[in-house]
């Protein structure tokens, strides 16, 4: 009989970490951070986590056997400076993960995990994954992208002696997200990731859903995101409603306008670009989103994302960053008259900035990167002046508002224009305090705050309506504070406890 224990995503929104356990086969369903469990104890940048003990002192991670880096060994010190290393490693005895998609509450604990556990994923997920990584280190996140084994839509593969793996592709706010459909020996299970039918890949979910509608599915593990979070009552309900209101709000707008979304949302920027071209904007992209839309599907043999804008298409606003006083560099750039402004460099600059402004660079330390002419960047005071003096020429998207706020409002003045909001409203007292921040910003700017938002989770009706054309034999909540809910849709319940098995 299959087994699940549940790790993770039970009464919280992510987490998710589910081992599934059939004869001698284990695989986990994602390894997620848990936001709500990190947050009790961490807070960043000020307080974080730097190695596996200390994710084990606040409990976050499962305690078992065969799963981690470097388990089995330890290190003894001695007094005279020097150490020694005991023990013998742990033998792997975790067949598998498979990795819904990159966003951190399913991928944030993969840097934990043995290098020759295969990750199984979508190609996209893994390509998103190594250019976070290039934009943003984080050990507890980074996986070797060597442990990836990418399925195709549709593919299936055999795990260990008892299992059969199919992907599909769902849509949900970031690029990759996959769905799965396990056979163990006598049942059949679902595992839906994070979904939703109302974006631009609305076909892929209808796909994956129609596919396992003919299966006779005995167990549906899904998402509950939007059972428990009623507080988005201004979020909008397609993608589309998205693309329509940020365009009325920008051909209003005779001043600047700023759109302020998730770095991972690839739709997104495809949704901005549209609202660009419909109201004679140039889009501007922040340089992180910018790497991302440029990268994805650079030296891939096949295209990964579909109809995203080229370097042509949009300029790219480059964050400052300063380099140290005391620097050699600092004081021949500033004193030698070659460059006055100090933001307008490339040295100083590392990982996705540096690979962004390659072609400026004369050290070419990428000769591989895509070659950006310089005027496609808008940075230093220049770069902020353009777009402080035309307001009405730019569509700029910001993935940190603070940060681009900060950098941008001139001291003692206001900027004209509008500040469109996209992404979902605070849930918990941590956000609420950043909201506060960042709505503090935007008055300061003086700008007019606007809302265009859609979920990147799957709604009430659309959830009830995928398990009544589903029909499984019984549904297993999670990433949800809403488990009881599920009641109402029609299948049996299976409520899962923490670090509880259910046997199925
Ligand atoms: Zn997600």
């Amino acid at each position: 009989m299959p087994k699940l224990t549940f790790y993770g995503g039970v009464d919280e929104i992510g987490g998710n970490k589910i081992l599934l356990e059939e004869g001698n086969t284990k695989v986990f369903l994602d390894f997620g951070m848990s936001f709500s469990e990190e947050g009790k104890f961490f807070e960043f940048p000020l307080l974080r986590p730097t190695n596996i003990e200390d994710l084990r002192k606040i409990n976050v991670i499962p305690e078992i056997d065969g799963i981690y880096k470097n388990a089995g060994i330890t290190i003894s010190y001695e007094k005279n400076g020097g150490f020694a290393v005991n023990g013998t490693p742990e033998e792997r005895k975790i067949d598998a993960i498979l990795l819904s998609h990159g966003h951190l509450d399913h991928s944030g604990y993969l840097g934990l995990v043995r290098p020759d556990i295969p990750i199984y994923s979508s190609v996209a997920t893994k390509k998103f994954l190594k250019l976070r990584n290039d934009i943003n280190k984080n050990w507890a996140a980074e996986s070797s992208q060597e442990s990836f084994n990418t399925m195709q839509v549709s593919e299936t593969k055999q795990i260990g002696r008892d299992l059969t793996i199919q992907r599909f592709d769902v849509d949900h706010s970031i690029v990759g997200a996959s769905a799965f459909f396990i056979r163990t020996k006598n049942k059949k299970i679902v595992y839906t990731g994070d979904f939703r039918f109302h974006g631009y890949r609305k076909k892929e979910t209808e796909f994956f859903r129609d596919a396992i509608a003919k299966e006779n599915i005995d167990v549906l593990i899904t998402e509950g995101t939007r059972m428990s979070r009623t507080e988005e009552g201004r979020a909008l309900e397609t993608e589309e409603q998205v693309f329509e209101a940020a365009c009325e709000i920008a051909k209003r707008e005779k001043g600047l306008t700023i759109y302020d979304a998730s770095p991972a949302d690839i739709d997104r920027v495809k949704t901005l670009w549209r609202v660009a071209k419909e109201t004679g904007r140039e889009l501007v992209l922040d340089d992180k989103k910018a790497y991302f839309v440029l990268y994805l599907n650079h030296n891939e043999p096949e295209k990964l994302v579909d109809n995203l804008p080229g370097i042509n298409d949009f300029k790219i606003f480059l964050s400052r960053e300063k380099l140290k006083k005391t620097s050699k560099k600092f004081a021949e750039l500033v004193f030698s008259g070659i460059d006055p402004f100090v933001e307008t460099f490339v040295a100083g600059r590392n990982g996705h900035q540096r690979i962004l402004l390659s072609e400026l660079d004369p050290t070419e330390k990428y000769p591989d990167a895509i070659k950006i002419p310089g005027e496609r960047f808008l940075w230093g005071p220049l770069g902020r002046e353009e777009l402080l003096k035309n307001p009405e020429k730019y569509i700029l998207y910001t993935s940190n508002g603070p940060l681009t706020l900060l950098q941008l409002i001139p001291v003692g003045k206001k900027i004209k224009g509008s500040y469109i909001y996209g992404k979902a409203e605070p849930f918990d007292e941590e956000m609420e305090i950043s909201h506060d921040k960042l709505k503090n910003w935007i008055d300061l700017a003086g700008l007019k705050m606007e809302y265009a938002h859609t979920s990147g989770h799957v709604s009430y009706e659309d959830l009830k309506e995928f398990i009544k054309i589903v029909k499984p034999k019984c549904v297993i909540p999670v990433h949800t504070k809403n488990a009881a809910i599920f009641e109402k849709f029609g299948a049996k319940l299976l409520k899962p406890e923490l670090r509880k098995s259910l046997e199925l």
